[in-house]
Parts: structure tokens; sequence; C-alpha cells
């Protein structure tokens, strides 16, 4: 017996569970759907987001219905139209095994007729955004008079965005003796007030804060000038050739320009807010799900409740008005059981903000330094020769061949990486040779004594001397996160708590700091490593990471690179070969799509 079958579940249900890879229920599942399933009641639940809380009024809902019956028996209202399709198909992916059983979403943006039309043919559940409900109940176009469940979904935030007399004015509309079943993140007053005036004695369940849906999530803040938010922004992103995140603006209008800056200085980015046609966001919607948009920009209310799946990164571009949102936003990502990153970017006088928002996550946030120009060419040169490595060829290259064997003949291989490498690497450190430090400097007040020891460096240059960097060739494909990784170094290098910091996990390999004194050790025993099979190595980094200043320069010290490089002076050209040891090094780079990245070179910053 399954533990989904434990919960009372049936057979169809069962199959579409096994079919979507869910093993063991959430904790709010667990408690909901039994309860559900055996009595006919109402109920307040309360869990983060990201807990799955669809399939926990899905599941008992699809269940108790009568799929014989072409009467319209649920309701589902959930605050926008993104999250009303959203649920729409999870409902109908829940029921696939379930002859018969239509699940139609109503929505306003879209042609009122063909949604009608669908109702008309016959919709057991209905799910909702409230503004077009009401309209469509005023114009006798569904009817929800014989229903036996109502959902509120997303119950706080659709009180938020002022719809609670839409909602009374529909409940109106319902029998008296129906089941209201009610699921929030939050339950401010408006939602108590819900509760006691349209429903029955609820059970109530609420889901600790603590699930595998938060505490997954790592909190960073990035301390820039007001004038830097955007510049910072690409840096991010820059450092992070892979990511897949949604960044908030505060207003409709920032999300616009800074989508639109983004696409003209080449990264597949796109806009979702409320001034764009339906049309518009469906698709915008589509691309990101299908992952052809990297970075999805977009304002708080238009993202509510957005499921994708393996978003790595939130950006909170600017923080929210409402610092309780701030949950909303990170909880996109770290998803189902997965870790994820929320990156705030701040201006000093925000940094209070920052300590508002711990208290209501009840996590620490770590203060981190933008990426230097140096650190973001050098990650952008192993992804790149990550890729180059995992790369299938193209057959279709054979015929060229020939031609450009002949152009490139006499070059070795040796030069021939480096040319290759130099092509994509050139451009970013021509870029990044014109910038500054983007870190307006001093961490907060007993900043670092109250963040993880991760953050150790900080922005503060003191601390970083005689810290040494290091490339290792592990990343998160290999399982490991910075904590783990971390975790890993100590235990096989016998090192204490705090020796080892700073630590970065990529894709498919990583950097860490430890003081010099530990250097010799750490590359002695690395020399010689193998992990499942597998070579590890483990290499200085010239670049000495986290933003500060003098970095140890032991073995390989070829001058003070790095400073020039920050100064804008320097000559630039040779350092495409620095990495060159390295494009043996790291394994699978995933194949995504960041090849198709910046295919305009505008490179001006003006936010
Ligand atoms: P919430 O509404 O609480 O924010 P969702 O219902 O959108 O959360 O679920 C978040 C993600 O977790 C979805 O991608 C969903 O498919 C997944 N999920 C839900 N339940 C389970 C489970 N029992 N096992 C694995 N993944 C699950
Ligand atoms: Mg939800």
């Amino acid at each position: 017996m399954t533990k989904f079958e434990a919960l009372g579940l049936e057979k169809p249900l069962l199959d579409a569970v096994a079919d979507m890879g869910f093993e063991t229920p959430s904790e709010v599942q667990e408690k909901a759907i039994p309860i559900l399933l055996e009595s006919e009641t109402d109920l307040v639940a309360l869990a983060q987001t990201g807990t799955g809380k669809t399939a926990a009024f899905g599941f008992p809902l699809i269940q108790k219905l009568d799929s014989n019956s072409r009467t319209t028996q649920g309701l589902i209202l959930s605050p926008t139209r993104e999250l009303c399709l959203q649920i729409t198909n999870e409902m109908q992916a829940y029921s696939k095994y379930i002859k018969g059983l239509n699940t139609v979403a109503i929505y306003g943006g879209a042609s009122i007729t063909e949604q009608a039309r669908q109702i008309k043919r016959g919709a057991q559940i209905v799910v909702a955004t409230p503004g077009r409900m009401k309209d469509m109940i005023g114009r006798g176009l569904v009817d929800i008079t014989k229903i036996d469940y109502c959902i509120l979904d997303e119950a706080d935030e659709m009180l938020n965005m002022g719809f609670y007399e839409d909602i009374k004015d529909i409940l109106s509309n319902t029998p008296k003796g129906k089941s209201t079943w009610l699921f929030s993140a939050t339950m401010p007053k408006e939602v108590s007030k819900i509760a006691k005036k349209f429903m029955d004695n609820p059970v109530e369940i609420t889901v600790g804060a603590k699930n595998a849906g938060t505490s997954t999530v790592d909190h960073e803040f990035y301390v820039v000038g007001g004038r830097d938010r955007y510049p910072a922004l690409k840096r991010l992103a820059d450092a992070n050739p892979d990511i897949f995140s949604v960044v908030f603006c505060r207003t409709k209008r920032d999300t616009q320009r800074v989508a639109e800056k983004l696409i003209e200085d080449g990264y597949n980015a796109g806009a979702l807010h409320g001034d764009l046609s339906q049309n518009q966001r469906d698709l915008v919607m589509n691309s990101f799900r299908k992952k052809q948009i990297q970075m999805l920009v977009a304002t708080d209310v238009a993202a509510r409740g957005i499921d994708v799946d393996d978003i790595t990164h939130v950006i909170n571009y600017q923080l929210p008005d409402e610092i309780e949102i701030y949950t909303h936003r990170s909880g996109r990502t770290g998803r189902a059981g997965k870790s994820g990153i929320s990156m705030v970017i701040v201006t000093r006088s925000e940094m209070r903000k920052i300590k508002s928002i711990e208290k209501i996550i009840q996590q620490n946030f770590t203060q981190k330094t933008i990426p230097t120009g140096i650190e973001i060419c050098e990650t952008q040169l192993y992804h790149l020769a990550n890729r180059i490595k995992e790369t299938k060829v193209n057959k279709d290259v054979e015929n060229y061949l020939p031609a450009i064997n002949e152009v490139l003949e006499g070059i070795d291989r040796e030069e021939l990486i480096k040319k290759i490498v130099s092509v994509e690497f050139t451009r970013f450190s021509n870029y990044y040779n014109k910038t500054k430090d983007l870190n307006t400097g001093d961490s907060r007040e007993s900043g670092r004594s109250r963040t993880t020891d991760n953050s150790r460096g900080g922005s503060d240059s003191s601390n970083n001397t005689g810290s040494v960097r290091y490339f290792i060739n592990v990343g998160e494909k290999d399982g490991y996160d910075w904590m783990t990784l971390k975790d890993f170094l100590r235990d096989t290098l016998s090192l204490g708590q705090d020796d080892v910091y700073k630590v970065d996990a990529k894709e498919s390999f990583s950097f860490f700091n430890t003081e010099a004194e530990h250097t010799d050790q750490i590359l002695k025993f690395f020399t010689d490593f193998k992990l499942n099979g597998r070579f590890i190595n483990v290499e200085i980094s010239e670049n000495p990471g986290g933003g500060g200043g003098g970095g140890y320069r032991g073995k390989k010290g070829k001058g003070n690179r790095r400073d020039k490089f920050n100064d804008g002076g320097g000559n630039s050209s040779d350092r495409s070969g620095r990495g060159k040891s390295r494009e043996r090094k790291g394994s699978k780079a995933k194949s995504g799509n960041s090849g198709k990245r910046r295919s305009k070179q505008s490179r001006s910053d003006f936010f």
C-alpha cells in the first residue's frame, strides 16, 4: 500500500499520482486529504507556498465528484489568470484516468463566449478568477447553484487584491449545504473574517513554517548604490550561467523597463504584468515554462502562486512595499523539496528591511557581494569549456570540415582551444574590464556574526587577507549544494567548523575559500583523490573571490592582474588562456539554451 493509498485515494487517482512521480504526500496533503475524503466539512488550511496545497484539495475534490453527472459540482476560486490556468492543468492531470471528468478555466482577458461554450459542454469543476466569474454569473453563462464544494485558493491574496465583495457575491449564488475549503499561506484578519462569515465550524489545519517547500531556500542580499541595481542584476545573471529565474520589480513600469533592457542586452528575458494582454501573458508564460525564457521579470500580482519547476533563483530587483510579500516571492523557488536561492538587491538605506524580513521568514539572510568582473569571466570560462565538452557534434558539420580545416590549418590543438574559448570570453572580459566594483563597501552592523559562516570574508577586504580561493570540479550536478559541499570538504580534509567558507556551488564546478595556512595540505590531498571513481581536482583560483581585495598569490602569483582589471586598465587579451589547464575539467554542463543568450551586445547600464 502506498502512502497515498493509505490516505484513502482510489486507483484512478493513484495511477495519476504515480505518473506525476509523487511518492510521499506533503504534510498539508497528509493532514487534509483524509479529513476531506471522510467527512463533509468546511476546512481552513494554512500552509506556505510550495507545500502542495493544490493536490491537498484537488485529490479529494476529484474523488468525491460524480463524473457521470455533467452538473458543475466544484468551484475553485483563485486570484490570477495564470494561477487559474495552472490549477486547471493540475486538475486535468490528476483526473486523467477518470472518464468524463471535465475541468474548465474561467478568467478575464480571454473570449467569454468560448469559455461559456466549454461550460455548456459540461464541467464538473470550474476554476475561476472572481471578476470573470461574477461577470458570467451575471450573464447566466454559468450555474453554480448546485455545487457541493467551493474552494478558495490563495485566499489571502484574493483579499489583498480587493476581491472580498466579488467573493461575497459569488458565494451568495451557491447553495447553503455546500462545503467550503479555504487554502491560504497566511491568516490575516480578512481571511478569518471570511472564515467566520462563510464557513460553518471549519476544521483547521496548520502546517508549520518548517516545510520542505521553504526551508530549502537560501536567502541572500547584496548592497549596491541606488543606480547600480540594473548592472548588479546583470552580474548576478552572468555569474550564474544556468540561471532560471523570476525577477521581481515593484511596479508594472519597472517590470517592463527591466525586461526590455535585459532583452536589449541579449538575455532571454520576458515581462509579466497586468498591462499586457492575456495573449501576451500566455506567450510569456509558455516560453518560461519551456525554459526559452531564463529571466521572467514580473510584478507580484502577476506572478502570484506560479508554479514552474526548477526555478533556480528568485531575484528581488526591488523589495516589495509590504515585506510580507517577500515570502510569496521567495516561495517561487525551492519548490517540491528542491533547493533554491532568493537574492535581494538593496541599497544601504533599505537594509533595515532585511532584518524585518528575517523575523517574518524566521531565517537569516547571508550578505553577499556582487561578483567582480573577473569572477564572472572565470565562471563563464568554465561554463563555456563545459558546454563545448558536452555539445553533441552536429553531423551536418562534416560537409564544411574541409573548408574549415583549410582556414584553421597550422593551428595546433592548444592554440585552437584558446581561440575558441576566447571568442566568448573576450566579450565578457572586454565588458567587465571597464566596470567598477558595485558593492557599496561596508557590511551591515554585526552582520557577520549573524549571517551564516558561508558569508565570511564578506565585502570587507581586510578580513580577506590570507584567504585563498579554490576551484573544485564537483558541483550541483554531482548532488552538492554549498552546504553539503562545505560539509564534504570539512570532513574529507579534517578541517574545523569555520575553516572552509565562501563555498559557491555551480552546476558542474564550485569555488571555496580557506585561509592560506591550509593551502598546501589541500592541494596535496587532492593531487590523487578519487570520488566514485572520478578524480577530484582542486586548484587555486586566481580570483580571490568575494569582491574583497588581496588574495593569496603564492604558487601561481602572476602579478596583480585583478587590480588592473578593476581599474579598467591592463591588457585582457592574455586572459583567455588563463584556464588552459581546465578545459579538460568539469563534466556535464546543462545543455540548456544559454547558448542562445546575448545575441546582441549592447551593454549600457541604465538603471
Ligand atoms: P502550493 O499551492 O502549496 O504553493 P503547489 O500545489 O503549487 O503548492 O505544489 C508545488 C509543487 O510541488 C508542484 O510542482 C507540485 O506538482 C509538487 N508536489 C505537490 N505534491 C507533491 C508530492 N506529494 N510529491 C512531490 N511533489 C509534489
Ligand atoms: Mg497554490
